[in-house]
């Protein structure tokens, strides 16, 4: 018995985070897009610098996409850019981050679960880096702990979880606060010894909506601090380390 799939044009827009050639010109994309989450789509002649598709396919393009789905294969009909974040690209720390985030976002998304609340960091994050002296770790620290609260892992850093006084603690597989005592007796303790500055930065990342989470400022050692853990909390809620973050931390020292 002869079955045909159907077909079904879809209409998103969508951010290009992942790129494998294939053939002599084609690339098979992975999109995040705003309404159908994390997506793998054919991408015929962007190889070639006057295809068609070519300025909408590459990495880092936020693009307006018309999709047609057969079965479970999508392939790309139209792609016309909305953000081209160019200079970014100029700057290989920023092109590290942006690898770094695409690499996050295709960890913490899923196919069919919109993507918007993934995308809004890592868009504002990308807008950021394309301006004059990005400040890397201030950008990369609110990226990962909104992209983590997008995935449903908010942390608490309203108040302490045990109740008890003496010293804070952020236990990364708890996602919460806890004092000296308590972290001295948990033998499997992940986490991280918070000074006031740190816990606030933390605080007003998680409590601020996007537009306002990369206003503030921290002491340079203070920073450094809050960005390593970040990348801790994420590298323990997702259980998976980032291939991009090995060469990124290199530019970062
Ligand atoms: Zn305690």
């Amino acid at each position: 018995m002869k079955t045909t799939k159907q077909s079904k044009k879809i209409t998103t827009t969508g951010l290009v985070i992942k790129t494998v050639d294939v053939g002599e010109s084609n690339r098979i994309l992975t999109l995040l897009c705003k309404d159908i989450g994390v997506v793998s789509a054919f991408a015929g002649g962007v190889r070639k610098p006057t295809g068609k598709l070519t300025p909408g396919c590459s990495i880092f393009v936020y693009s307006q996409f018309v999709l047609t789905k057969t079965g479970e294969r999508y392939r790309v009909d139209e792609a016309v850019p909305q953000e081209l974040f160019f200079n970014l690209r100029y700057d290989i720390t920023s092109v590290a981050l942006a690898s770094y985030f695409c690499e996050l976002l295709a960890r913490s998304s899923l196919e069919g679960t919109p993507g918007e609340t993934f995308l809004s960091p890592v868009l504002n994050g990308l807008y950021l880096l394309c301006k004059e002296n990005p400040n890397y770790l201030l950008i990369k620290s609110v990226v990962e702990l909104k992209l983590m609260c997008a995935a449903g892992f908010m942390p608490d850093f309203t108040e302490i979880s045990c109740g008890h006084n003496g010293g804070v603690w952020f236990d990364y597989t708890g996602g919460n606060l806890i004092c000296d005592k308590c972290r001295a007796q948990n033998t499997r303790f992940v986490g991280a010894k918070l000074s006031k500055t740190v816990l606030d930065a933390l605080l007003y990342i998680v409590q601020s909506d996007i537009k306002k989470a990369f206003s503030f400022d921290i002491p340079q050692k203070d920073l450094k601090m809050l960005s390593n853990i970040c990348e801790g909390y994420v590298a323990e809620q997702i259980e998976y380390k980032c291939k991009t973050l090995k060469s990124l931390k290199e530019l970062l020292k």
